[in-house]
């Protein structure tokens, strides 16, 4: 699947409504810009977000003095390309690589593991996957079955083992197989902020104290069909540990695709990857430019 088809359900939900809204005004006058601020409200951009795409719409036709409809498309493609464009730091990384995968049950984090294992190996790269969702000891057979699957090295202790003694363990074998990268999994229940933050904290420094600099980033892997709690996810996981990179996951088949507008306009954190479907071949590089392309064709 491709990006542009994996975004057919948002496009039918936001480009006809747009195609409507400008042949139905002469003018972007207050009326135009009030019936697409319900548009994008529609289209799951959330409703703060919103208000702000509307006011740097505004503020982008101004400036280029564009007050027809028939020039609003270019504006908005140059305004949603503007969006994406995430300041991303590049840290530099002490080999093995560690990346930490974050994210509430459901989401398709263990899939977006798999499908980041599958992307590595196939670019040469020695994979270590470590179960470190202790709580759900479903969930580290289904990583073991995608370890085997995709060829990369997997660890786990079992259900009911400390994360963190995961963590620890997991790197060492890491550094002793000589891997290129560890992708730890975690929890993904939804208790409080603080024994959130306090678990992942807690694994990093564990894992800082085996491999300096160990984590390298941490991955927010979010559903695109859950809309608005996608957002909320990130502003949670955001506070609580701090995330480098966000995967939307589940972009195939929803009309919800908004969602990805609405967070790169709250949290300038980049959208590396979007998971469009179940193999481990269905995650793309995310980009901007392809996103607005897409959806406005
Ligand atoms: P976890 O609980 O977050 O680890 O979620 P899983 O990785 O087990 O995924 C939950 C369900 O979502 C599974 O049925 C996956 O096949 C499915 N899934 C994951 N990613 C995608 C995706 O990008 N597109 C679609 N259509 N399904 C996905």
């Amino acid at each position: 699947l491709k990006l542009s088809e994996g975004l057919a359900k948002t496009r039918e939900q936001i480009a006809a409504r747009i195609d409507g809204l400008l042949s139905s005004h002469d003018k972007m006058d207050e009326d135009f810009w009030e019936e697409l601020e319900e548009i994008l409200i529609m289209a799951d951009v959330g409703f703060e977000p919103a208000g702000k795409l509307l006011a740097q719409l505004k503020n982008r036709a101004r400036k280029a003095g564009v007050t027809e409809p028939s020039g609003f498309k270019e504006i908005l493609r140059e305004e949603l390309a503007q969006i994406f464009r995430a300041p991303r730091t590049i840290k530099a990384v002490n080999p093995p690589e560690v990346v930490m995968i974050v994210g509430v049950n459901g989401v398709g984090k263990t899939t977006t593991i798999a499908k980041l294992a599958y992307r590595a190996q196939m670019q040469g790269r020695k994979v270590l996957i470590a179960a470190g969702d202790t709580f759900r000891a479903a969930a580290i057979e289904q990583l073991q079955i995608w370890a085997n699957r995709v060829g990369a090295s997997f660890f786990s202790k079992g259900e009911s083992a400390d994360p963190a003694a995961v963590a620890f363990e997991a790197m060492e074998r890491c550094l002793a197989e000589g891997c290129d990268l560890m992708l730890l999994d975690t929890a993904g229940r939804l208790h409080t902020k603080a024994n959130l933050m306090e678990e992942l904290k807690k694994i990093e420094r564990v894992l800082g104290k085996k491999h300096p600099g160990a984590p390298h980033r941490t991955i927010l892997v979010v559903d695109a069909t859950t809309g608005q709690n996608a957002l909320s996810q990130t502003k949670l996981f955001n506070e609580a540990v701090g995330v480098d990179e966000i995967v939307l996951t589940k972009l195939d088949g929803t009309a919800k695709g908004g969602v990805v507008v609405g967070i790169a306009l709250e949290h300038s954190i980049p959208i590396t990857f979007v998971g469009l479907g179940e193999k481990m071949e269905d995650l793309r590089p995310f980009s901007g430019e392809d996103f607005a392309k897409a959806l406005l064709a």
